[in-house]
């Protein structure tokens, strides 16, 4: 997807699920008009020497959506596409996501509109740092803290949070997390938003009696979201049939394994390219290749979707064939074609649950970098698995006994809690 139309559309899309909530529950004045536009929205210039000693500026964007639970959280997208209405858009999910799990944050997001795969390395810690010094005013632990997202990983959160505390004259690692574990960074922060997409899989699965050895699996996208959460259900026994990347898509009927799937992807840098038997390392028996978006019209029992927003239209939601999606990228369906699949009974996992596992592991290591400890993998594990839980149970009971989609009982429990915390916070907050 991309260009600034469907962008535009894409935030009106989103905030179409609030005149759901708003026509459903009992929402004050004040929060409908705070809820409907963000609070900050800053549009930076990120000038960038590169290695041929020429300079190049790039357009940024950081949009605090809302701030009422606490400080704004989101993550940093480098891609072509950006642009303001998506950064907008992303941090309104964030604002909702924090509050359905109960985080005491606001919502966020940046990016900037660049190509990273066009950069030297030297080029792409230049443009880290050049973004963070424009923003830095408006970032910090108690005010807006940065993450990860599509292009960026631990090693540009190093720059960055290295770049902030140069600005700020001393260590504030809490300002930026997903950082290098080395540097302050979460154990369990890489894989958490797989495993935390695994988490909600499952207790749906458990609720619909069904067993991972029964359920077919389908990704789309094989980056970092979709490989932890590809490797984790294989493990957990989820058959992984088919999984595909911006360029293509490998299917096999008896199953894949991720992690023999990414040792090749890493040599041959895309799925269509990789050898299916090299070094005796066998990814399956019978691999096929398909085109790429073949895959979402494969017949599965869960479609899961790890790449980018607006995959699932109304164009081709008819013709899916899953029994079930689960979105761990941020808005893969459109509005439309999620009504579409709620018609026909399609039940959908929506973003604002499954793919919290990331802004959850973040905040515990803000929580670990302001108090100065650090905790072990496994208690940090336990903490997400027992988080998730106990507020998918919530969304799932809710579902159940409304009537509703897991997406609108998700939704309905967010604003729900941010509408309460705007009424707690008075009536002149914002009056002379
Ligand atoms: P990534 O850049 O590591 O991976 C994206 C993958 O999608 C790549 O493999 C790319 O080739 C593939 N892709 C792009 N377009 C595609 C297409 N049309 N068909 C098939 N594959 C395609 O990014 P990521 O960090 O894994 O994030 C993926 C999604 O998950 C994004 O929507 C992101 O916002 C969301 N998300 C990520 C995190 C996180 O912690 N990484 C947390 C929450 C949400």
């Amino acid at each position: 997807m991309s260009g600034q139309m469907e962008h535009a559309n894409l935030f009106e899309d989103a905030r179409s699920h609030l005149e759901d909530v708003f026509a459903a529950i009992d929402v004050p004045g004040d929060a409908r008009e705070r809820l409907m536009q963000p609070n900050l929205s800053l549009q930076v210039s990120v000038p960038v020497r590169m290695d041929d000693g020429s300079l190049k500026v790039f357009p940024g964007w950081r949009v605090q959506y809302d701030t009422t639970l606490g400080p704004a959280k989101g993550g940093i997208r480098f891609h072509p596409d950006v642009s303001q209405a998506e950064v907008t858009t992303l941090s309104f999910w964030m604002a909702v996501k924090c509050a359905v799990v109960d985080l005491p944050y606001g919502g966020g997001k940046g990016g900037v509109k660049v190509d990273p795969k066009q950069l030297s390395k030297l080029e792409l810690e230049r443009l880290a740092r050049s973004y963070i010094r424009a923003i830095a005013d408006v970032v910090g632990p108690e005010r807006d803290i940065p993450a990860p997202d599509v292009n960026t990983n631990a090693t540009v959160m190093g720059w960055m949070a290295d770049e902030f505390d140069h600005l700020a004259r001393g260590k504030v690692p809490a300002a930026i997390t997903g950082k290098p574990p080395a540097l302050g960074g979460s154990k369990g922060r890489v894989a958490a938003t797989g495993r935390g997409a695994l988490h909600v899989l499952d207790l749906w699965a458990e609720r619909e009696q069904r067993k991972p050895e029964q359920t077919t699996v389908a990704i789309q996208g094989f980056g970092n979201a979709a490989y932890h959460f590809a490797r984790l259900a294989h493990e957990r026994g989820y058959r992984i049939v088919a999984v595909s990347d911006s360029k293509g898509t490998i299917y096999s009927r008896e199953g894949l394994d991720p992690d023999a799937i990414m040792e090749q992807k890493e040599r041959n840098k895309r799925l269509h390219d990789m050898v299916y038997c090299d070094d005796s390392v066998c990814i399956a028996e019978n691999v096929e290749k398909l085109e790429r978006d073949e895959l979402l019209t494969l017949k599965v029992d869960v479609l899961a979707l790890a790449a980018l927003e607006n995959q699932v239209h109304e164009e081709n939601v008819d013709q899916l064939r899953c029994g079930a999606v689960l979105e761990i990228a941020n808005g893969p369906v459109t509005g439309q074609a999620d009504v579409r699949l709620e018609e026909r009974g399609v039940p959908v996992l929506p973003d604002v649950l499954a793919n919290t596992g990331g802004v959850i592991v973040s905040y515990y290591e803000w929580v670990q970098n302001r108090s100065g400890e650090r905790w072990a993998e496994e208690d940090i594990n336990k903490r997400l698995a027992k988080r998730l839980k106990a507020q998918s149970d919530k969304v799932f009971e809710r579902a159940e006994r409304d009537g509703i989609s897991y997406r609108k009982a998700a939704y309905r429990q967010g604003i729900e809690r941010i509408a309460h915390a705007i009424q707690l916070r008075g009536q002149c907050q914002d009056s002379e």
